[in-house]
């Protein structure tokens, strides 16, 4: 019997929910559907993303399809797959985004899906979905296509014409792991098309010699997911391919997805290190990396085993590690030297640099700053404050590091 509309909603919004694209798949598990509270970060269906002014924006995600002829060995929706499946037509996307829409349920569409029939068929119809939306219906919501790196370029083209945010899966951090689990992917295919976007993008981001205008092409730019813990690859590993990927191909996000093994597989697949913690632990350190000055390699020298302490924020175990670097004078040091102060963040840094014009900060400006003072102190020194010989003790890791909690043994 067909399944109603409903019916594939459901399956194919939590089908969606692996995919890690959006702002709220990189936060904790949270539900409070026993507790009586509200909210639940667990659900499916509406994400929330960042358009390109900064708004955080929900959306509708979905999977068109959770039908795939391909067998990624890391993926729920793999042919060999036992889940139930769903399909939606492309009217079918189009009348749901418009009805949510208008029912203010959501800002925009976030739309992936598994391949069916061809790389291009899939891409055709998501294509046929943005374009329809856009030009027929006048859609002025927020699109993110999910592109097939194997469609051809001209489809991934036109899908920059229709969307706001491209984003080619990039899968594992080495081609070694996507030649072993997602065999039928090509990695060299999958960056050509990175390559192919960027240039697209530079291109119709400069003005035309007519109109001086420029033209619309995929504004919010691409990204892309790779799945973590899934082949071995080390954290230093994984933040040195997102920082080619960053360097190479322009990209605005690297989408870490912590790899979690999959129920009655008979190709279930090792997990490594605590994923979720690690998720955001690799999160941190890509932040650091592109927002404060970091190297890869200072953030992944800590540990000899190529991993990030999963007990310690990145910047925090890279501070106990050169404690000859501290404790920094707030009110001299240069712009570089505060972004390296644990519990310090742009933002906070920011408002040193113009607060230290007109007088000397005291550690009661930095809590007006909305510094957490118990991480900062060993670190710095500032107007009626000195750590003396703080950052020098021995047991100042023990004091950072969480209190070990009861395990639940449910
Ligand atoms: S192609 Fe995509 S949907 Fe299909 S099995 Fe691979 S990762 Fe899953």
């Amino acid at each position: 019997m067909k399944k109603s509309l409903k019916e594939r909603l459901a399956i194919l919004s939590d089908a969606a929910k692996y995919d890690a694209s959006c702002a709220s798949s990189g936060t904790t598990k949270r539900d409070s559907s026993a507790s009586g509270g509200l909210g639940s970060t667990e659900g499916s269906g509406i994400c929330h993303a960042y358009a390109p002014d900064g708004r955080c924006i929900s959306l509708l995600k979905i999977l068109l399809t959770n039908f795939c002829i391909y067998d990624c060995a890391y993926c729920i929706n793999r042919s060999s797959s036992n889940v139930e499946r769903a399909r939606f037509t492309p009217e079918e996307v189009i009348w749901l985004t418009l009805e949510f829409y208008r029912r203010n349920y959501i800002e925009g569409l976030f739309l992936s899906s598994g391949i069916i029939r061809s790389s291009d068929h899939t891409m055709e119809e998501m294509v046929r979905i943005a374009r329809e939306l856009r030009t027929i219906h006048n859609f002025r919501g927020y699109i993110h296509l999910k592109s097939i790196p194997e469609a051809s370029g001209r489809l991934i083209e036109e899908a920059g014409l229709y969307a706001d945010r491209l984003s080619i899966n990039i899968e594992l951090p080495t081609d070694a792991g996507i030649g072993r689990f997602a065999p039928e992917k090509q990695p060299d295919n999958i960056r050509r098309s990175m390559g192919n976007l960027r240039l697209k993008i530079e291109e119709m981001a400069e003005p035309t010699l007519q109109t001086k205008r420029r033209r619309k092409f995929a504004p919010a730019g691409q990204s892309t997911q790779m799945i973590v813990g899934a082949d071995g690859a080390d954290d230093a590993t994984i933040l040195g391919t997102s920082a080619r990927l960053y360097g190479s191909y322009g990209l605005k996000r690297v989408y870490y997805s912590a790899f979690s093994p999959i129920p009655d597989s008979s190709k279930t697949l090792p997990l490594i290190k605590p994923p979720l913690m690690r998720e955001h632990r690799l999160y941190q350190a890509d932040w650091l990396y592109r927002f404060y000055g970091f190297d890869i390699g200072e953030i992944t020298s800590g540990q000899s085993d190529g991993m990030l302490d999963l007990d310690l924020d990145p910047k925090l175990a890279w501070a106990l590690g050169h404690r000859d670097r501290f404790p920094v004078d707030i009110n001299r040091a240069e712009k570089e030297t505060l972004l390296r102060v644990p519990g310090f963040g742009t933002k906070t840094v920011k408002g040193i640099l113009s607060s230290r014009r007109f007088r000397r900060l005291r550690l009661d400006d930095l809590k007006r700053l909305g510094v957490s003072l118990r991480k900062v102190q060993p670190f710095v020194v500032c107007e009626g404050w000195t750590p003396h010989r703080l950052v020098d003790r021995s047991d100042l890791r023990a004091m950072f590091q969480p209190k070990p909690e009861q395990l639940s043994l449910l």
